[in-house]
């Protein structure tokens, strides 16, 4: 099912021909629809995924289905589940090159991310929830009953997978997020249908091949790809998917959130967001400059944490700022296979246009663009990292994700507005503070209301962690014990006796 590819100028990658995984086969659209797949950093085609209609998407959903429902799959020992996904494991690892190289060519991002830090997580996270497959657990309640009828009352929970998952991925870490929904669904004992996003797909159907390779029952991890509005609305409207685990856009999330409710169904929604980095005076600045630069270029700004508004105290703010601008100055742009490139282009021709169109809404009210601004070459889709100073918390540019590397830096005058200002957002992912005031530091982290705040660091994401949003961020959380939560429910057994 996979063709090799050369790349002019590279190392071979294979590619999964337009195929997708289900119920253990590799299959067309039953429409035979494809979508082109394009190399950010060169325009130029480099595959065709299968375009997924609503017949696809069930015929997924129901093997996923009678896989749950199965013999097989309801009285397999929980530590054999955890031994599928230690397989995959090392599979994974063995293979780490050539999927970080997939992922370099189909995502963008620098070979040394893909390889040492997208293809870490990944195995980080199959390992850590591999762990958990034998470790859910009730509890044994004792009762007060209301009346005394001479009998004693008992009861205990027991925790009960929630059924089919419908899992939907963003482009930004492709192979990261598959893995993030189909490690817990397993090891919670759901079945799950993963739609990955149609921009980069490549890597998950990689991961298809591995997963068959590892001795994953047929039909407990299939892999759909197509397109947002059929193939991952159709996994949404599906009667037989009790859950979804999406991460995306606010918008998608608002949509799928509505689309729920009509069934009931479970969800966990990981949104945009528009997370301060927020710099003291007293701040060790050797270490709060370059990092205030990672938290919002990283990946090209394509971070739903990214520290996209840059609050600073203003007798350090033109220090702060011409710092961080310096470093974006300094940072090589290119194709991601080249050793010494550090940020790769954006995703696509429309993402690029969308990062412009916000830096000249910020530009036209009033911020001081400091470096950046502006479209690198004309092959491509880089955009140069771009500093502006001197923004206002009501500018566009303040308020809507940007999702690219482009940081509004704003002035605190009275260390007072610290809150508000952090605050004065619809969203609620991720903050950080830079200060050696650690006093100062967890009074702020308790008082931003966002998912993570991080002192000293940002970005630092750990699948121990629970992650995920406030406000139009999100709904539920992911990572570390959240993750039973999301993924199971508790059934309650009450016995008089
Ligand atoms: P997107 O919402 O456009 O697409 C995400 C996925 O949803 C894709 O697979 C897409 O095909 C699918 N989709 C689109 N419309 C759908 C519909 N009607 N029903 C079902 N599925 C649908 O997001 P994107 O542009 O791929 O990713 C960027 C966004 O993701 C940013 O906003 C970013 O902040 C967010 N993100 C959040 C996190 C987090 O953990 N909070 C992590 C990464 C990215």
């Amino acid at each position: 099912m996979v063709a090799m590819i050369e790349r002019a100028g590279g190392p071979a990658v294979r590619i999964p021909a337009s195929k997708m995984l289900i119920d253990g086969q590799w299959c067309d659209a039953a429409d035979g629809r494809t979508i082109p797949v394009f190399d950010p950093a060169t325009e130029e085609k480099i595959a065709d995924i299968a375009a997924a209609g609503a017949a696809d998407v069930d015929r997924a959903v129901q093997a996923a289905h009678r896989t749950f429902e199965s013999a097989l799959w309801q009285k397999m020992r929980p530590l054999d589940r955890g031994r599928l996904l230690e397989k995959l494991t090392l599979l994974i690892e063995r293979n780490a090159e050539e999927l970080a190289r997939l992922e370099t060519l189909d995502n963008g991002k620098p070979y040394t991310v893909s390889r040492n830090i997208d293809m870490k997580f990944t195995v980080d996270a199959l390992r850590y929830y591999g762990g958990w497959s034998s470790k859910m657990a009730g509890e044994y309640i004792q009762l007060s009953p209301l009346f005394d009828d001479g009998g004693t009352y008992r009861a205990y929970t027991e925790r009960k997978p929630v059924g089919v998952v419908g899992g939907i991925t963003p482009w930004n870490f492709p192979l990261g997020q598959a893995i993030q929904k189909i490690a817990p669904a397993i090891a919670f004992g759901c079945t799950i249908v993963l739609k990955p996003s149609e921009e980069a797909s490549l890597t998950t159907l990689r991961l298809g091949e591995l997963i068959l390779e590892a001795g994953i029952p047929e039909g407990a991890i299939n892999i759909v790809t197509g397109y947002g509005h059929e193939a991952g609305q159709a996994l949404v409207d599906h009667p037989l998917v009790r859950k979804i685990a999406f991460t995306g856009s606010t918008a998608t999330g608002q949509r799928i959130l509505e689309s729920s409710s009509r069934q009931m169904k479970r969800v966990t929604l990981e949104l945009g967001g528009k997370s301060p980095t927020i710099v003291l005076a007293d701040a060790d600045l050797d270490k709060a400059i370059p990092g205030a630069a990672n938290a919002i270029f990283h990946n090209s700004g394509q971070v739903c944490t990214a520290g996209s508004r840059l609050l600073i105290e203003a007798s350090v703010f033109n220090e702060v700022t011409k710092g961080v601008a310096r470093i974006a100055r300094e940072l090589k742009l290119g194709n991601g296979f080249d050793p010494l490139v550090q940020l790769g282009p954006l995703i696509s021709a429309r993402q690029m246009d969308r990062v412009a169109s916000l830096v000249a809404s910020g530009v036209e009210e009033g911020a001081e663009p400091l470096c950046g601004g502006e479209r690198d070459g004309s092959k491509g889709y880089f955009y140069r990292p771009t500093v502006l100073a001197g923004g206002r918390p009501d500018m566009r540019i303040a308020r809507e994700e940007v999702f690219g590397p482009v940081v509004l830096a704003m002035p605190i005058n009275d260390v007072r507005q610290i809150k508000s200002l952090a605050n004065d957002t619809e969203f609620g992912l991720g903050a950080s503070i830079w200060t050696r005031n650690i006093d100062q530091a967890h009074l702020l982290a308790s008082q931003i209301d966002c998912g993570t705040v991080w002192i000293n660091t940002h970005n630092v994401l750990d699948v121990a962690m629970p992650f995920g949003g406030t406000k139009l961020s999100g709904l539920g959380r992911e990572f570390g014990t959240e993750a039973i939560h999301a993924y199971s429910e508790p059934r309650t057994v009450c016995m008089r006796l």
